[in-house]
């Protein structure tokens, strides 16, 4: 491998986030390529015996299995745990692939989370089906409240898990006080930030001890490929989670590394001007007299919080069409540049009823429990002139007769 500045973490370290973004985690092979190469192999070969035995015995670094290793996937770690300012990162197949294996590789039978209640609907079934099954309890709490954290903490309490801002009902949890609680009673914060990216919100600045991702959203950015990342200390992440993952084989494809590397080059324009026109189209469904869950703008109850621990919102927000699911349904129907798809943080922009789809199999109870109406739409704002997003929802409510 050529030498390349994007290896070494102690310069790396220093640079702004934009500058990581298109730079950290750099190799370059003896070609000398500007793009980063997509390494297609699942095996390694040695010029010795002694030389793979030293790979096995943990001796000498380099390759041995795609399973434990690909230069692909190891310049995507690079770099996504140089934006989040993470010791390090590991990727994997998906996000839910990234916040199973948070979980499992770190807690056992007889242990208890407490988890924030609005969450990504898989996340509750994991809670609820997966780690219930083998004996870890959890509490499901109002994230919102700073005092339920606390309450509901038991001796056996081994992790806090959350996501800030949550889907689909845009409440925030306070990280630094949620995540400093758990710090100092020895728990393990766990936070899902896919909604934000490190260009948006940096957990471990707030004391987070390990931040786990769906890259699929807003890193990839263009609804491509799966995948998902936790970062974490580097003590965290070879005790806990390396062996897991290296054992167990969640792990992510190096094509699809490539295309979330190549998808991180613009996440800080993506995000940035993505937010800037959620909030734009945000504030017209507002002035039509619509209740919306936006966290930028001033009729959000955290909206003081949102601006102390976010750069800005990010390009998801949710709003209620009164009249429940008839009319909300009516309005996605109308849309004619907007998409029906329960997908977010793609370059186009997407509407869903998460009542019906992302949410569905919380069930009524759960989904009122929550804060998810029948009128709710969520919406992801891409990179179209936000002009013809607000043209397209104004035809759209007109349409609906909202
Ligand atoms: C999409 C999403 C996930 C799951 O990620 P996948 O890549 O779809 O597996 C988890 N958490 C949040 C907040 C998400 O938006």
């Amino acid at each position: 491998m050529k030498k390349t500045t994007g290896t070494d973490r102690s310069i790396t370290s220093k640079w702004r986030p934009a500058t990581q973004a298109v730079r950290a985690g750099t190799w370059r092979s003896e070609q000398g390529e500007t793009s980063e190469a997509l390494f297609l192999t699942s095996g390694y070969t040695y010029d010795d015996a002694e030389t793979v035995a030293a790979r096995f015995a943990g001796e000498q670094s380099g390759m041995q299995y795609s399973r434990f290793k690909n230069p692909t996937v190891e310049m995507l770690q690079e770099r996504i745990a140089a934006m989040e300012g993470a010791e390090a990162c590991l990727v994997q197949a998906s996000g839910m692939a990234a916040m199973t294996s948070s979980l499992l590789c770190m807690l056992s039978a007889g242990d208890h989370v407490v988890a924030g209640r609005a969450a990504f609907g898989s996340c509750r079934w994991i809670l609820n089906n997966v780690l219930e099954r083998f004996g870890i309890t959890h509490t499901a709490i109002d994230g919102t409240d700073n005092a339920a954290w606390e309450a509901a903490i038991q001796p056996n309490t081994k992790a806090f898990f959350f996501e800030t801002p949550a889907n689909p009902t845009m409440d925030l949890v306070d990280l630094e006080f949620v995540c400093g609680l758990a710090r100092s009673k020895g728990i393990t914060s766990i936070v899902d930030n896919a909604f934000a990216t490190p260009v948006l919100q940096r957990p471990l600045d707030f004391g987070a001890d390990v931040v786990a991702y769906s890259a699929t959203k807003l890193m990839d950015g263009q609804g491509r490929v799966m995948a998902g990342a936790v970062c974490a200390s580097q003590q965290w992440i070879e005790e806990k989670l390396s062996p897991f993952q290296r054992n167990t084989g969640p792990i992510c494809a190096p094509f699809n590394a490539w295309v979330i590397m190549k998808g991180l080059e613009t996440l800080d324009l993506r995000a940035r001007h993505q937010s800037e026109s959620a909030l734009a189209v945000a504030r017209f469904v507002e002035d039509r007299g619509l209740r919306v869950l936006h966290p930028w703008l001033p009729s959000h109850p955290q909206h003081n919080l949102a601006h102390r621990q976010m750069n800005a919102a990010g390009p998801i927000f949710s709003f209620f069409v009164p009249g429940g699911r008839g009319p909300a349904m009516a309005v996605c129907n109308a849309c004619d540049l907007i998409d029906i798809s329960n997908n977010i943080g793609d370059s186009k922009s997407l509407i869903c009823h998460p009542a019906t789809t992302t949410h569905h199999n919380m069930g009524p109870e759960g989904r009122a429990e929550a804060g998810i109406g029948e009128g709710m739409l969520r919406i992801n704002i891409g990179l179209e002139d936000p002009l013809d997003l607000i043209e397209d929802l104004a035809q759209a409510f007109d349409r609906a007769g909202v």
